[in-house]
C-alpha cells in the first residue's frame, strides 16, 4: 500500500484536484491488478489549497490586532474559495454535505475571530486552530471529489489520527499513539477497499486539543502515517519534478536528481530544499520505506526522485545544493570561563530552553558562533549568557549548504568550493562529521552569486 501526499499546488483549484483524482485512478488500478502484492490504498495526504495557510494565519494575526474588517473580509474570501473549488465534486450526493460542513467550519471561524478581536491576543492554539481549518476542509473537498469520480473514499479527520504532544505550532508526534489511531481509523476503511483521505498538517494531543506539525509539514504527516502503517512507498506529489540540483526560483539551469539516498535528503531538506519538510525522512528510514517526489502537473513524464537508505553511485562528488535566507549568526565571546569545562553545555542548554534551534555551528578557544532562523528569543537568550559572554548578532545571512554521499571520496572536495566561490565572503565553515555535507554562512547579499557559481562549476550539464 502506498502513501500519496499532495501539496498546495496540487489540491489549488478544480483543475488541480481533477489531476490528483486521475493520478489516484492510476495508483488505486495498480493496486488491485491481480499480479499486485497489497491490494489496499493508497492512503491519500492533502495539504491546504495552495496559499490558504499563509492567509488563515493572517486571519489570526489580523484578528489578535482587532482587525475587524479586515479578518471578516479575508474569511469571506476563503469561504467562497473553498466552495468554489468544492463544484469539482460536481452534482452528487456528498456536495451539499460538503458545503454544509465548509459553512459550518467559517461559521465558527467567524465567531472565534469575533472573540480574538475583542480579547486582542492571539495564544499558539489558537494559531493552529485557525491553521488546521484549510486541510481540514481541504481533504474533504478531496474524499468527496473522489468518491464522486467512481473511486469510493473516506474522509479522515486527522485530529482522530495523529497524536501529538501538547506544543502548538510545531507540535512533536506521538508515533506509538498515533499507530493506534490509525489502526482504529484508517485500518478499516482499508479493509473496506476504500481510499483513506486524510489532512496533512494536522493533529491533536492526548486531550483532542487541535495541534499542527510546523508550515510544510505535510509531508511529515505522510511520512508518519506510511511508517505507523507500513506502507510499501511515500509518494510526494509537488510542483517540480523531484529533488533539484538547486532552488530553482534562484538557480535557472537546474536538473532532476533521479536516485538520493535517506542522508542527502534529509541534509537537503534541512539546509533549504522546500520540496521536502526536514522532517520527512525520518519516519521512512526507521522503517526503510522508499520515498518519492513527484510533479502531479507531469504524472506521465517526469519520472521524480527516488530516495531510498542507499543510492547507485555516480561520478558526482556533489548531489546538490540547498540555500536558506533569513538566517541570524550569533557570535557568543566568553567573558570569564574561556572554554571552561561545562561552557558549551551551558549555551546549548540556554537555546534549548528558549527553544530555539540551532542549525551551523562552529567555535574557536573563546568564541561559538551559532546560527538560527527564529530570532524571536534572542534578547532573552543574550540576558540569560550575559554572566558568561558577550552576545552579537548578525542578521540578512544565508546558509549554502553542498550535499553528497560521494564528498567521502574526495577530502579535497572543500578546497575546491572554496574556490569556487571566488573571494565571496564567508562567515562560516563547517564539514560534517559524515563528510555528506559542507555548510557555508555568507551574507544574504551574495547568495544568488554563490549558489550560481557552486552550481556551474559541481552541477552544470556535463559538456
Ligand atoms: P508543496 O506545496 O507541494 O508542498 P512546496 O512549495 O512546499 O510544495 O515545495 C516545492 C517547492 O520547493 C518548489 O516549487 C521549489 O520552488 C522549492 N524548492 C526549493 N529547493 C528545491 C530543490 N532543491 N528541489 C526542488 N524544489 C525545491
Ligand atoms: N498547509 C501547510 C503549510 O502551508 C502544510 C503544508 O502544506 O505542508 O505550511
Ligand atoms: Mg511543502
Amino acid at each position: 500500500m502506498i502513501v500519496m501526499k499532495f501539496g498546495g499546488t496540487s489540491v489549488a483549484d478544480e483543475a488541480a484536484i481533477e489531476r490528483l483524482i486521475a493520478i489516484v485512478r492510476a495508483a488505486r488500478q495498480a493496486a488491485i491488478q491481480p499480479e499486485s502484492l497489497d491490494w489496499r490504498g493508497p492512503i491519500v495526504v492533502v495539504s491546504a489549497l495552495g496559499g490558504a495557510t499563509d492567509k488563515f494565519l493572517k486571519v489570526a494575526t489580523d484578528a489578535g490586532l482587532g482587525e475587524t474588517a479586515a479578518t471578516a473580509e479575508s474569511l469571506r474570501a476563503l469561504r467562497q474559495r473553498h466552495l468554489d473549488v468544492a463544484r469539482v465534486i460536481g452534482s452528487s450526493d456528498e456536495r451539499p454535505e460538503v458545503d454544509l460542513f465548509i459553512n459550518r467550519e467559517f461559521d465558527e471561524l467567524d465567531r472565534l475571530a469575533g472573540a480574538l478581536s475583542v480579547l486582542r491576543e492571539v495564544t499558539p492554539r489558537w494559531l493552529d486552530a485557525i491553521a488546521a481549518t484549510g486541510e481540514i476542509i481541504s481533504s474533504r473537498i478531496v474524499a468527496a471529489a473522489l468518491t464522486s469520480h467512481g473511486l469510493a473514499a473516506s474522509w479522515v479527520d486527522a485530529r482522530k489520527a495523529i497524536v501529538t504532544g501538547p506544543e502548538h505550532t510545531a507540535a512533536p508526534p506521538l508515533m506509538a499513539e498515533t499507530a493506534s489511531a490509525l489502526a482504529t481509523t484508517v485500518d478499516p476503511l482499508l479493509a473496506e477497499r476504500r481510499i483513506p483521505v486524510i489532512g496533512g498538517f494536522v493533529g491533536a494531543s492526548r486531550d483532542g486539543v487541535t495541534t499542527t506539525l510546523g508550515r510544510g509539514g505535510s509531508d511529515y504527516s505522510a511520512s508518519i502515517v506510511g511508517a505507523c502503517l507500513g506502507a510499501s512507498e511515500i509518494q510526494i506529489w509537488t510542483d517540480v519534478d523531484g529533488m533539484l540540483t538547486a532552488d530553482p526560483r534562484i538557480v535557472r539551469d537546474v536538473q532532476v536528481v533521479p536516485h538520493i539516498s535517506f542522508g542527502e535528503a534529509s541534509e537537503l531538506a534541512y539546509f533549504g530544499a522546500k520540496v521536502l519538510h526536514p522532517a520527512t525522512i525520518q519516519p521512512a528510514v526507521g522503517q526503510n520505506i522508499p520515498v518519492r517526489i513527484l510533479n502531479s502537473q507531469r504524472p506521465q513524464d517526469a519520472r521524480g526522485t527516488l530516495i531510498t537508505r542507499d543510492r547507485p553511485p555516480t561520478d558526482r562528488l556533489l548531489t546538490a545544493v540547498a540555500s536558506k535566507k533569513g538566517v541570524t549568526v550569533v557570535d557568543i565571546t566568553s567573558t570569564r570561563m574561556l572554554m571552561a569545562h561545562g561552557f558549551l553545555a551551558k549555551i546549548f542548554d540556554t537555546f534549548e530552553r528558549h527553544r530555539t534551534s540551532v542549525d551551523v555551528v562552529t567555535t574557536s578557544e573563546v568564541s561559538v558562533s551559532v546560527t538560527v532562523d527564529d530570532p524571536r528569543r534572542l534578547p532573552e537568550i543574550s540576558a540569560a549568557l550575559r554572566e558568561v559572554a558577550d552576545v552579537t548578532r548578525e542578521d540578512d545571512m544565508a546558509i549554502v549548504c553542498a550535499v553528497g554521499d560521494g564528498l567521502q571520496r574526495d577530502p579535497t572536495f572543500v578546497s575546491h568550493l572554496l574556490e569556487a566561490l571566488g573571494g565571496i565572503p564567508i562567515r562560516m565553515v563547517s564539514q560534517a562529521a559524515a563528510r555528506r555535507n559542507i555548510t557555508l554562512v555568507i551574507r544574504e547579499a551574495d547568495l544568488e552569486t554563490a549558489l550560481l557559481r557552486v552550481h556551474e562549476r559541481f552541477l552544470g550539464v556535463p559538456a
